[in-house]
This record gives structure tokens, C-alpha cells and sequence, in this order.
């Protein structure tokens, strides 16, 4: 007997039909013997909405009340999934987060989970009983709600199966597993039968959203086998692991793309030292992740510096960068939103040499301009217009031959 913790996403939870393809999932590995608990995401597309309607209320809400408000659409799944399951003949409650506790910081928006608390799940489980958590939210040291950033129910079913030690996290979504590429802009690309935690974090932090960043660090710190696999059918999918000798490194494992950027440009700004920390200070204390940052050569004694960050703080970042370029006296600041970040992923990268230039051959056969580049030992992204994302996407996978067999390591 396992002790299995699987998450469903809301494409698996849509509608009522899906609830019930769910609740047999359930009740299958229940039959089979196994202790279950399950969390749930929202409903396809109820985040969203929430998240508009708290737009519409306000331009920039107060991020606690948006939490309350963006955390309730997983409640809505996860009592429906135990009426279900109870209407099946199962034993099964739903909990919130703050019910669980789980524990999280007070980052409201992109909160972190801090613990864990055991004691109710396990209580449960002991009485026979099937417990549905609400993913991607906990409470705060205050009692407030908080939220774990999009994607965040991923994190939420790996640190319940951390806390728990599980024998396994199912994540289960609408792919078979992970692939070279997101196959829906790729339909040559290549389910990847196993992939370390190391290179699926950087998938992950460039935009495959298949797994939230988070939950992968969490597996892997906590040495948490995670199987990603359809609700949709039975097929074994992808085991995100820890990297073993059978795990060749590649050159280029992945292509990934990320339509959640923005781009902020700050002209004219007084290059002298200190004014990096005077922008930069402000958007880090708000909880805002910067990722590329590009300043240019200084000419008469002024530079200017872009940066990007998630979409979705735009205009938070705004305000701050707005504030701080008239203390400083910068001439202007720019937003473009029109971006998106293509990136090619490989272990095998470091010890070769060409493989930027193959990538940026590759674009440029295209007519696709660059408009800002960053590497890393294990990673190489581009920012490209927004409208060039999907074919920069397929572009690089073909360049670096993923859609090929042989190519790969065991997918
Ligand atoms: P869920 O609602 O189940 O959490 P998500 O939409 O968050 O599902 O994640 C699944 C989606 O991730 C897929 O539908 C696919 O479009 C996208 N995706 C992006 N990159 C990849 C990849 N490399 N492999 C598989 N799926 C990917
Ligand atoms: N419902 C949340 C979201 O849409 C969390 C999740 O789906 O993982 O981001
Ligand atoms: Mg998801």
C-alpha cells in the first residue's frame, strides 16, 4: 500500500464530467489499495476571471483582498469533488488551505509555503477518509489568506506529499507528460520519459508551465518523485527525478517559451554609482522578480537601462520605476508588453561551443530580430516580438533536431 498524493489542474476539473473522471481516478487508486489525498486547482479559466473582475474593481488592487478574492475558485472544485466522491460511495472531505494550515509567508500574490501541518490530513486518512486540499493557497503567521503565484496548485500537491512523505506526487494535466517543447505550438515535439529536477527547474523557470518553478524545488529538496501524466488517459508520463548515469546530457534538451514578460525601459539615466540599487531596491522590495537587465554604454554621462519582468506586475513596476526615475532624474520610462522570451535548454551546453550562434542563425533565417539575449551554463534566451513566439519556438526545436528519436535521451 502507497501513500499517493495526486493533483489535478483545472482542465481536469472543467466541468462536472471531468469532476466525475476525477472522482473514478480517485476511487481506482483507493480500490487498489492505497492511501489518497488529492488537491485540486480552480476550474479552467476561474482564476482568470477572478482576476479580471479584481482588476476591474480597482487598477491596482490591494493584494491581500486579492488573494481572499483569487483563492476561492479552488474551494469551489475541491467541495465539488467530495460531493462527487461521497455520491459515489467514498468518504472524502474537502480543506482549505488555512483549514490544513498550510503555512506560507506573507508575500501576498507569489507567497511561499513555509510548512506544512500534517496532523488533520492524517487524521483523516487514518479514518478512512479521502481528503480534497485546495492547491495554491495557505495562510499567513497573521491568519491571512494568501496565494502561491500562478501555477501555484503544483506546488501546493508537492509540499503536501513532501510533508506527508509520499511515495509519489501525480501531477495530472491535459499532455501525456513533459515534452521537448510545449506540444501544443509543437506537434513534433517528444515526451521526455524522465528528466532530473535540475533541468526541469530550468524548463520550468523559462516558461514550460506544465510545473510551476516552486514545486520543483520542493521536490527536489525533499527527494519527491513526481509523475506528470494525463487525466485523460492512462499512459505513463514523464517522472521528474533525481539525475541518474542512465540520464545522458544533451545539448539541447528543451525549448521553451514564456509569454509572461514585459519589458521596461528607463531613458537618460544619470550613470553614476548607486542608481542601479535606487531602481532596483524598490521593485525587489514589492515582491517583483526582475530577470534580464541590459544598460548601455554610457554617453555623456548618461545610460539607459531595460529591464523585464512578469507580465502581471507591470504596472505595479510602473509606479515604483515612474517614482524613482524623477528622484534620480532619468528622462523617461517605456513599458512594452509585446514580448516574449524564447530559450533553449541543455546539461550538455557548457562544454559546447557554437550553440548560441546556431540558435541566433537559426532566428535570423527567419527575419526574427533579437532584442535581448542572456545565457546562462545550462540555458540560452532570447526576447523576440510577441508575434514571433510560436514560430521561434518550432524554429529552434527543428535547429536542434528534438523532433528526431535518436537525438533524445529516453523520452
Ligand atoms: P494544469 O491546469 O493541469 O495545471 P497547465 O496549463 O498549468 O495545466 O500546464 C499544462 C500545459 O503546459 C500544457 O497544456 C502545455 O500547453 C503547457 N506546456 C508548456 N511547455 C510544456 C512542455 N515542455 N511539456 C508539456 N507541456 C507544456
Ligand atoms: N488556479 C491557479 C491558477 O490558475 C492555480 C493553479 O492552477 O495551479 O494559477
Ligand atoms: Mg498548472
Amino acid at each position: 500500500m502507497a501513500l499517493i498524493v495526486q493533483k489535478y489542474g483545472g482542465t481536469s476539473v472543467r466541468d462536472l464530467a471531468r469532476i466525475r473522471n476525477v472522482a473514478q481516478r480517485v476511487a481506482k487508486a483507493r480500490r487498489e489499495g492505497n492511501d489518497v489525498v488529492v488537491v485540486v486547482s480552480a476550474m479552467a479559466g476561474e482564476t482568470d476571471r477572478l482576476i479580471r473582475l479584481a482588476q476591474q474593481a480597482s487598477e491596482v488592487p490591494d493584494l491581500r483582498e486579492y488573494d481572499s478574492l483569487i483563492s476561492t475558485g479552488e474551494q469551489v472544485s475541491a467541495a465539488l469533488l467530495a460531493i462527487t466522491l461521497q455520491s459515489m460511495g467514498f468518504p472524502a472531505r474537502s480543506f482549505l488551505g488555512p483549514q490544513i494550515r498550510i503555512l506560507t509567508d506573507s508575500a501576498f500574490s507569489v507567497a511561499r509555503i513555509q510548512k506544512v501541518e500534517t496532523a488533520r490530513l492524517r487524521r483523516e486518512l487514518k479514518a478512512g477518509r479521502i481528503p480534497i486540499v485546495t492547491g495554491f493557497q495557505g495562510v499567513d503567521a497573521e491568519g491571512n489568506i494568501t496565494t502561491l503565484g500562478r501555477g501555484g496548485s503544483d506546488t501546493t500537491g508537492v509540499a503536501v506529499a513532501a510533508a506527508l512523505k509520499a511515495d509519489v506526487c501525480e501531477i495530472y494535466t491535459d499532455v501525456d507528460g513533459v515534452y521537448t517543447t510545449d506540444p501544443n505550438i509543437c506537434p513534433d515535439a517528444r515526451k521526455i520519459s524522465r528528466i532530473s529536477y535540475d533541468e526541469m527547474m530550468e524548463m520550468a523557470s523559462l516558461g514550460a508551465k506544465v510545473l510551476q518553478i516552486r514545486s520543483v524545488e520542493f521536490a527536489k529538496k525533499y527527494n519527491v518523485p513526481i509523475h506528470v501524466r494525463s487525466s485523460f488517459n492512462d499512459k505513463s508520463g514523464t517522472w521528474v527525478v533525481k539525475e541518474d548515469e542512465k540520464m545522458e546530457k544533451v545539448l539541447v534538451s528543451g525549448v521553451t517559451l514564456s509569454k509572461n514578460e514585459a519589458r521596461v525601459t528607463i531613458s537618460r539615466v544619470p550613470d553614476r554609482p548607486g542608481v542601479a540599487s535606487k531602481i532596483f531596491t524598490p521593485i525587489s522590495d514589492a515582491h517583483i522578480v526582475v530577470d534580464m537587465i541590459i544598460q548601455n554604454t554610457s554617453s555623456d554621462g548618461y545610460t539607459d537601462m531595460t529591464f523585464t519582468i512578469p507580465k502581471g506586475d507591470l504596472k505595479r513596476a510602473l509606479k515604483l520605476v515612474k517614482k524613482t526615475a524623477e528622484e534620480i532624474k532619468a528622462q523617461s520610462v517605456m513599458a512594452d508588453e509585446n514580448i516574449v522570451k524564447v530559450s533553449i535548454i541543455g546539461a550538455g551546453m557548457v562544454s559546447h561551443a557554437g550553440v548560441a550562434s546556431k540558435m541566433f542563425g537559426a532566428l535570423a533565417k527567419e527575419n526574427i530580430n533579437i532584442m535581448m539575449i542572456s545565457t546562462s551554463e545550462i540555458k540560452i534566451s532570447c526576447v523576440v516580438e510577441a508575434k514571433y513566439g510560436e514560430l521561434a519556438t518550432r524554429v529552434l526545436h527543428q535547429a536542434f533536431g528534438l523532433e528526431k528519436g535518436d537525438l533524445q535521451k529516453d523520452g
